[in-house]
Parts: C-alpha cells; structure tokens; sequence
C-alpha cells in the first residue's frame, strides 16, 4: 500500500464507570491509505466507535488512552494541544455518524449550519457563506437545495439529514471522512444511495475514507481494505475480495456465514451463537474462545496471538486459522493453523 495518510498503532483506550473499567480497544493498529476506503467490521461492542473517536480526539471524559499513537502526516494527533486539534478535525479529517438528526443543531437551518462551517474556518463573510452552503447541498445531491438550506432538520427525513452532514463533514475538503455507522439508522433504499454518495465524493475528491460497519455486505459493496474487529482487538485484516473469499479468523468466517446467500457448509449458522465478552479485563488470551468451535488448549492458555501472513496482503491473530478447500497452499495453511 503506498504510505498511509493515517496510521493508528497499538492503540489502547480503557472506560472508567461506577461499574467498572471497560478495556474497549487492545493494541489496535490500522492504516488508511490516501484515497482508499478502509472498513473496521464487527458486532456491536466491539470497541469500533470507540476507535473512531479516539482518532478524531472526541472519546468521553471516562475514556482514557493506555497507550499507542494516531499519526497523521508525522504527527501524533493523540499528543496535539486541543486547539490544533479542533483545527485538524473538521477541516482535514471529518467525522460522521450513525444518527444524523442527534448530529444536527434543532434551532438552526441547515443552510446556517453549512455556513458555519464555513465561516469558522474558511475567510467568508456570512452572506458569502450562506450562498456558498446552497452549492455545498446541491453537491451531495440533495434536490432543491435553496429549500433545505431554510429548512430545519426535524423537516427534513433520515436520509436527508444524513446527506446533510456529509455536506457539512465534507464542505472543507477534508482528507479524510471518518463514517461510523453512517447508514445503520436508514432504511436500506436511502443506505444505498448514501454509501454511493460517499463513494462519489472519495472518487471525485480522493478522499481516504475509515468505514464503521456491523455490515460485511456494506464491506463488499464499498471498501478495499477491511479490519476485523472482536472485543477491541483486530482479529483479521486484509483486501476486501481476498478475504472475504478466504476468511482465516473462526470470527471473520462466522460473520461472514450470516450474509444472506453465503455458503460455507463449515458453519450453516443464521448468526453466530453467544455475545462478545464485557471486556472489563484485559485479554489474557484470545476473547473469541468461548464462542469459537476451532478452538485449541493452546487459545485457553496462551496469549492472544499476533498477526501471521495468512495469504498476499492477508493477516490473522489466531492459531487455528478456518483453511478453505481450495486455497492454492492448503498444505502450508494447514501447518500455518498448527503452529
Ligand atoms: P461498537 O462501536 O463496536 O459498538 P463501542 O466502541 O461503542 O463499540 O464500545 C466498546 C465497549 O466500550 C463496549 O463494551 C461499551 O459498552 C464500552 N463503552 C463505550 N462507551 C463507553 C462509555 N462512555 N463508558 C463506559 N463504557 C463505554
């Protein structure tokens, strides 16, 4: 891949509650590529907003980082003062997320809230900016822009609200757009034309894209790279078509039998039997034991494993890897899934 215009590595971020501490993300590392679009997959729970707003500097008060670095051309965004930061998020990477309505400001028009994007960090006078947030709507295809721009974002639908913060998230030209979950609220006509406008917007503006999904089939449709994410671990990365074909991790393999149409006689299962663990400890090993039917004394015992080649550009932290019948190495995977 060429050099990554965002690379997150060993990133881990633990929740303090009266209820205890949550250790949501484990040495996460994770590489965006200039213009590419880069998905993190996993159940709910996994740790996969948790990542997202951490990269962006937004987690709670109760979040705090344990360690790792979030580097973004050299510098680490996790060691910026706040108000560098708050110049970085918004005008070079954006951040948007699953509920649009809850992102939007109820008392203000959305013309007025484009606009104020664009005051705030471009030189533009207020009138300037109103004009200017008309043509920023009608660029993500909302029809009869002039109207939206009056109108307030309980008048407006789920998929409108949501086109409109792309408009926001995306008026600065930003480098990168962080979506997390950007469609999961929407029904599956307007998640269609939402995921494509994304798509036109990397494609004509070569933005980097980090895609949040639940969803292995919004993967397929949209990413060329994928982390599979478990109880805030990385689990299982690679290109989208490589593994997708060849899933390695018992996890990536069993949330990919839940896709509709799938076909992997290995494991016929509607959805994957149990929850992901609480996460209120460390992982001493491998979290996904408890749910996982390739299991060996090895995973109850050891650490959780690193990452191993699991095929060109494929990597998997499990030591029992799912091998496929027509992988072209079967032998090696074999002796790669004993060692
Ligand atoms: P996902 O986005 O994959 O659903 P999250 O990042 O939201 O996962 O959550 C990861 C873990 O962190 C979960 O166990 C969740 O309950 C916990 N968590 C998230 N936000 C907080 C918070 N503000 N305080 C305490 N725990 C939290």
């Amino acid at each position: 891949m060429a050099a990554p215009i965002l690379a997150v590595r060993g990133l881990s971020v633990r929740y303090r509650s009266k209820d205890g501490e949550t250790y949501a993300l484990d040495e996460v590392s994770l590489e965006l590529a200039p213009g590419g679009i880069t998905a993190v997959v996993g159940e709910s729970g996994c740790g996969k907003s948790t990542l997202a707003l951490a990269i962006v500097g937004l987690l709670p008060d109760a979040a705090e980082v344990l360690g790792g670095t979030v580097e973004y051309r050299g510098r680490d965004l996790l060691t910026l003062p706040e108000s560098e930061l708050r110049s970085i998020r918004g005008r070079r990477i954006a951040v948007i997320f699953q509920d649009p309505v809850a992102g939007l400001n109820p008392v203000l028009t959305v013309g007025d809230q484009v606009a104020e994007i664009l005051t705030a960090h471009l030189r533009m006078s207020r009138r300037e900016a109103r004009r200017r947030a008309v043509d920023v709507l009608e660029h993500v295809g909302l029809p009869d822009p002039e109207r939206i721009a009056r109108a307030y974002p309980f008048q407006l639908s789920g998929g409108m609200c949501q086109r409109v913060m792309i408009a926001i998230a995306t008026a600065l030209d930003p480098e990168i757009l962080i979506a997390d979950e950007p469609t999961s609220a929407l029904d599956v006509t307007v998640q269609a034309q939402i995921l494509r406008e994304i798509e036109r917007l990397r494609r004509e503006r070569g933005m980097a894209v980090l895609l949040i999904t639940h969803d292995f089939g919004v993967v397929a449709q949209m990413a060329d790279e994928v982390s599979v994410m478990y109880a805030g671990r990385i689990v299982e990365r690679g290109r989208v078509d490589t593994l997708m074909k060849r899933p390695r991790h018992p996890y990536a393999y069993a949330l990919l039998s839940t896709l509709p149409g799938a076909n992997r006689p290995d494991r016929p299962l509607p959805s994957i039997p149990g929850s992901p663990p609480e996460l209120s400890e460390r992982a001493v090993h491998c979290p996904f034991v408890p749910r996982c039917w390739k299991a060996l004394a090895r995973c109850r015992t050891e650490p959780p494993p690193h990452f191993a080649h699991a095929g060109p550009g494929h990597e998997v932290a499990c030591y029992n890897p799912v091998w496929h019948g027509d992988d072209a190495s079967s032998s090696a995977s074999q002796s790669s899934g004993e060692r």
